[in-house]
């Protein structure tokens, strides 16, 4: 069995240790999937020709793998298959305004995984990853529209990484200032952060009678990201 799922804590291995403020780590596997189940957009980073890239792009999780997908001349997406790939994802909770411009901070959650990508080539596998992919960016559109064809199928490829090798890190709270610095006058504070989804826009080309469905109008009405309750979390120690 894998060494890393039989237990629901984040493996440790030399390039997930964090060396700077450990005490923002969080150790629980359970912490990797909030985070990536409340984010929108990972960052995939490729070495590609010797040169890395660090490029944005939607996702989806199944279990302990991560699906990223795009077109098959995705470039980004076929130097990673095979290879070594980092994939970030992060989510800014909040401005945090210190005292000191070198206390200035941000409020944020946010995952590392390293590992081997594996390009995706069984077709239910590919089937279910697209679903998961739909369903984590807008929960429901799956079954309210159009499967994708054979030719569409076949211009998109799909990546895998194992959640195997991970980290988390999370900083909450207010400005942790200097103790020479609480008794000046500058504002200090906190500004939360949130992304929320707007009024849901019919498209101009939008058939007579099709109302927006239930499952649009249920994401209009919550933030696009849940918040996690960080505080709960187990920490590494200092
Ligand atoms: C929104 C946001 C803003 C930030 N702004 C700054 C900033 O302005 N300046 C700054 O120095 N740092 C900032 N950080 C923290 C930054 O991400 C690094 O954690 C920090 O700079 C330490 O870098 P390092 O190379 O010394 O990491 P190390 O501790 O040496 O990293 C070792 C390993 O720890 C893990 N790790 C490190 N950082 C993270 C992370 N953020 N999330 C998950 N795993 C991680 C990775 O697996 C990494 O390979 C910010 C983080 C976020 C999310």
């Amino acid at each position: 069995m894998n060494p890393f799922r039989a237990t629901s804590t984040l493996s440790t291995t030399d390039r997930t240790t964090l060396h700077r403020l450990r005490e923002r780590g969080l150790t629980d596997r359970a912490a990797l999937h909030d985070v990536l189940d409340a984010g929108l957009v990972c960052h995939l980073g490729v070495v590609i020709d010797g040169t890395p890239v660090v490029l944005p792009t939607g996702y989806g999780r199944i279990g302990e793998t991560l699906y990223l997908h795009g077109s098959s001349a995705n470039r980004a997406l076929r130097a990673a298959a095979g290879a070594e790939a980092c994939v970030t994802v992060t989510m800014l909770d909040g401005l945090v305004c210190a005292r000191s411009v070198f206390h200035n901070s941000m409020n944020y959650r946010s995952a590392v995984i390293f590992g081997t990508a594996r390009l995706v080539t069984a077709e239910t596998e590919r089937l279910e990853a697209l679903r998961a992919i739909t369903e984590h960016l807008i929960p429901g559109r799956w079954d309210n529209s159009r499967r994708p064809t054979r030719k569409e199928l076949a211009a998109t490829a799909v990546l895998a990484l194992s959640l195997d090798e991970a980290s988390v890190k999370a900083r909450t709270g207010g400005p942790k200032d200097d103790d020479d610095d609480y008794g000046l006058d500058y504002w200090a504070g906190v500004l939360p952060v949130t992304t929320t989804v707007g009024p849901a826009e019919s498209d101009p080309r939008l058939k007579d009678g099709v109302a927006v469905p239930a499952h649009i109008a249920e994401l209009q009405a919550k933030p696009a990201a849940r918040v996690l309750a960080v505080a709960d979390c187990p920490r590494l120690e200092r």
